[in-house]
């Protein structure tokens, strides 16, 4: 598949093409390619793919402290700043699966903490899943299934862009009439609502208790008082109503909308109204947003080091703790002295912090100012084949190559920055499982 479009003949638009962009990973795409390598989405993206794949293919240098440089100086300087480190860490993780894996294969060699950009959301999933387990469903199944939506949040466009198109009215549909499902937008704002839904106004810092009290009417209780989080308990008991009567209904969030704070508290409230609804019919969480292949990162962590992100690898058997090991929380405190930073998809703005820094990034990744060594890397998906992880958490998506690639992969830039660095003094016990 890497050779895919080997040779420079222009090749027909290519269809059914994954994009990496969001944790959708639609992979319905249709892509042209004009002489030049310039890519352009021309059926099924929405606008951020269209502008992401429309980045061009150019020549990027290497930058040590502002300057040009070769790559192989900027390893080579790279490799100096981290030989030194005492408190090393490997951040940002927005890659491919392949590139994730090379980077946790450097924080062994360093040491260092691993975390990505994302994972304050990802770890209020977690911390929820443990608590209260989760009931969720693949996003085949919902399409094609579930009709009815209770949706918290009202940034879908910009966190789950073709969440109505894909799964809620997709054109098609197996069990259920194709653009037929209802539902409701629990959340702020008073806009417009899509069709079939209905738009119930509340502040989002209310959605545990919102969830709560629609626990309570699902199984025939009455909450105490007239209003919960604003919204008016008739109002509620027609969402528990409708939650009831479906034959699949879904109660879906965006964790990066959620209150930062207790983000975690009402993924909880979220999971239990899945359980609850379930004992009369069925009903799925659905978990949305999502940028940088987190999930994935995450998975990699777990299957080569059987801990989730937030961990010390390298030093001994790795060490996991979601406090300690919060990645911005460190930086904050000045307690990294080294931060390499892998941003090879969108979703990891580069960090803002005077901790010096290796960046490796897409071309275009804007800079809060000029790291110690930026060195540009290929985008998965579009420069190189490799695989992310939907948001569902149940497939790994294959990325094709779709251009002729003028930089290298973040992979094969991490691979030579590890060559440069002394072998580790630990043995490398929990990193068996072959690279997918
Ligand atoms: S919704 Fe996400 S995965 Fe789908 S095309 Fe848009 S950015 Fe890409």
């Amino acid at each position: 598949m890497d050779d895919e479009l080997g040779g420079s003949d222009l090749p027909p638009p290519l269809s059914d093409v994954v994009c990496p962009f969001c944790a959708m990973a639609c992979d319905d795409l249709v892509v042209a390619r004009d002489q030049a390598g310039q890519l352009r989405v021309t059926a099924n993206g929405c606008a951020r793919a269209r502008t992401l794949f429309a980045l061009p293919a150019l020549p990027a240098h290497c930058f040590i402290r502002g300057r040009a440089a070769s790559l192989d100086d900027a390893l080579d300087a790279a490799a100096a700043l981290l030989r030194n480190a005492g408190s090393p860490a490997v951040g940002g993780l927005a890659a491919d699966t392949e590139g994730v894996s090379a980077a946790l294969a450097l924080a062994e060699r360093l040491g260092a903490v691993v975390d990505h950009a994302a994972s304050d959301s990802l770890f209020h999933g977690l911390r929820a899943l443990q608590v209260t387990g989760a009931m969720t469903a693949t996003f085949g199944e919902l399409r094609n299934r579930a009709d009815l939506f209770v949706l918290f949040g009202t940034e879908f466009d910009r966190h789950a862009p073709r969440l109505f198109d894909r799964i809620v009215h997709p054109p098609t549909a197996l069990f259920r009439a194709a653009g037929a499902a209802s539902g409701f937008l629990i959340g702020p704002g008073d806009g417009a609502a899509p069709e079939g839904f209905e738009r119930l106004t509340a502040e989002l810092i209310h959605a545990p208790a919102i969830a709560a009290a629609l626990s309570q009417l699902v199984v025939g209780e009455n909450p105490r008082g007239d209003r919960v989080g604003g919204i008016a308990m008739e109002d509620l008991a027609r969402v528990a109503t409708a939650l009831r009567e479906a034959r699949f209904g879904v109660v879906g969030w965006i964790a990066a909308t959620l209150d930062p704070a207790a983000g975690d508290v009402a993924i909880e409230a979220f999971n239990r109204l899945v359980v609850t609804a379930n004992a009369s019919t069925r009903c799925a969480g659905l978990p949305l947003g999502g940028k940088g292949n987190a999930l994935g990162a995450n998975y990699v962590c777990a299957w080569q080091y059987g801990m989730p992100l937030r961990s010390r690898l390298g030093a001994g058997p790795p060490e996991h703790d979601p406090l300690r090991y919060r990645l911005k929380s460190l930086l904050a405190e000045g307690g990294i002295d080294a931060l390499v930073w892998l941003s090879a998809l969108n979703g990891a703005e580069v960090p803002d912090t005077r901790t010096p820094m290796v960046v490796l990034a897409r071309p275009g990744q804007p800079l809060p100012y000029d790291p110690e060594v930026l060195i540009p890397v290929a985008i998965p998906g579009l420069d190189h084949a490799g695989s992310i992880h939907r948001g569902d958490g149940v497939a790994a998506l294959p990325l094709r190559r779709l251009r002729t690639a003028t930089l290298p992969t973040a992979a094969a830039v991490l691979n030579a920055l590890l060559d440069r660095l002394p072998a580790s003094p630990h043995p490398a016990l929990f990193r068996e499982t072959a690279h997918v």
